[in-house]
């Protein structure tokens, strides 16, 4: 461990649009942020493409060109935007203890988590073991696609990513076949109706993946079965691709503050950013199950500024809340 003890007024752990709307907020009110970008700098939307539905950009922006900017808007305040990854925290005192890399140490007057939620995957052993290799198993159509043009792919999932994700591979591959567990989407009608009119997208109801099929290298084939008939069949691919949602990345927090039976991080008061330990925040997709867009957890991630500033003022008598924030 270090033995030089970092102590700062507000940490801020993650990148995305929540911990950078935190930034930009804290930074304005004096606060002197000091933001661990975490191992996806940018956060959740680096993997998107374009964002059509954040108020302000009226063609629409893609998701790591607005993640630059929001980085930007918050150095250009003073926000001190770090690389590093939160491997301990320790919020069992006033002062709260974060560790940085296993090595450096942190104590800080207030901590703002802003961790968001990573991409699930099956869990299949053949379907871990191509994405290992990176020979064909992908979790992230905008970041992977590119390799797949006018090739066959499958891709998992009925919610609005997996539409998503599918009508851009459409783009780009020659053929992409869809499994949907159910009879139904989960989607936005929208999304899903966009998906069925696409001629490229061939959609596979009440179908579920049983293998990845493989060289030992990269991906050939998927092995799938309908879970109505039982019927088995391969389906050749050369990428297989996993839309089916997402896990709260919380884990360092479990025992620390209070989490759902899933991982969200519980509000103790509903309508604020306050987590049950006093002097920390939550922010984003991590403590939220049911929005989960850029633009809510932007919101959210103003809103635990804000907390964290009164939540100081009130602490430190020399620490004067920027009145100018309420106006
Ligand atoms: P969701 O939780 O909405 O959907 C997950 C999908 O994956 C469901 O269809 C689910 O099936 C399926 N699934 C889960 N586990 C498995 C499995 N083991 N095998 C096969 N299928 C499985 O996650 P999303 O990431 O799609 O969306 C998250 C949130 O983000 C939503 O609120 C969504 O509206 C929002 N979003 C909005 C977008 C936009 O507006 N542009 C774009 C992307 C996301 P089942 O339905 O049977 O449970």
């Amino acid at each position: 461990m270090s033995d030089s003890i970092e102590k700062i007024k507000c940490l801020i752990i993650g990148s995305g649009p929540a911990g950078y709307t935190a930034a930009i907020y804290a930074s304005r009110a004096n606060m002197e942020p000091v933001l661990y970008q975490g191992e996806q700098p940018g956060g959740q939307l680096t993997t998107t493409n374009d964002v059509e539905n954040f108020p302000g950009y009226p063609d629409g922006i893609t998701g790591p060109e607005m993640m630059i900017q929001l980085q930007k808007q918050a150095e250009r305040f003073g926000t001190d935007v770090r690389h590093g990854w939160v491997t301990k925290v320790d919020f069992s005192g006033d002062i709260h203890k974060v560790w940085i890399n296993d090595e450096k140490e942190i104590h800080a007057s207030t901590v703002i988590i802003s961790t968001g939620a990573s991409a699930k995957y099956l869990g299949l052993p053949s379907e871990q073991k191509y994405l290992k290799l990176g020979g064909g198993v992908s979790a992230c159509a905008v970041c992977d696609g590119f390799f797949y043009r006018n090739q066959e792919v499958v891709i998992v999932g009925a919610g609005d990513s997996a539409c998503e994700e599918a009508h851009y591979l459409s783009k780009l591959c020659k053929k992409v076949t869809m499994l949907v567990r159910r009879d139904e989407f989960r989607a936005s009608k929208i999304m899903a109706e966009r998906v069925k009119k696409t001629k490229n997208i061939e959609i596979l109801y009440n179908t579920e993946t049983e293998e990845v099929l493989g060289d030992g290298q990269v991906v050939t084939g998927v092995r799938v079965f309908n879970n109505q008939t039982d019927e088995k069949f391969d389906i050749p691919a050369t990428g297989f691709f996993v839309a089916i949602g997402h896990k709260p990345n919380t884990d360092i927090f479990k025992g620390q503050i209070d989490l759902d039976e899933t991982g969200y991080i519980i509000n103790a008061e509903p309508g604020t950013s306050k987590t049950n330990v006093e002097g920390v925040f939550v922010s984003g997709d991590a403590a939220d199950h049911v929005y989960r867009q850029a633009i809510t957890a932007a919101g959210t991630g103003c809103m635990a500024a804000l907390d964290a500033e009164r939540y100081l003022a009130a602490k430190d008598a020399d620490f004067e809340v920027a009145t100018s924030t309420y106006n």
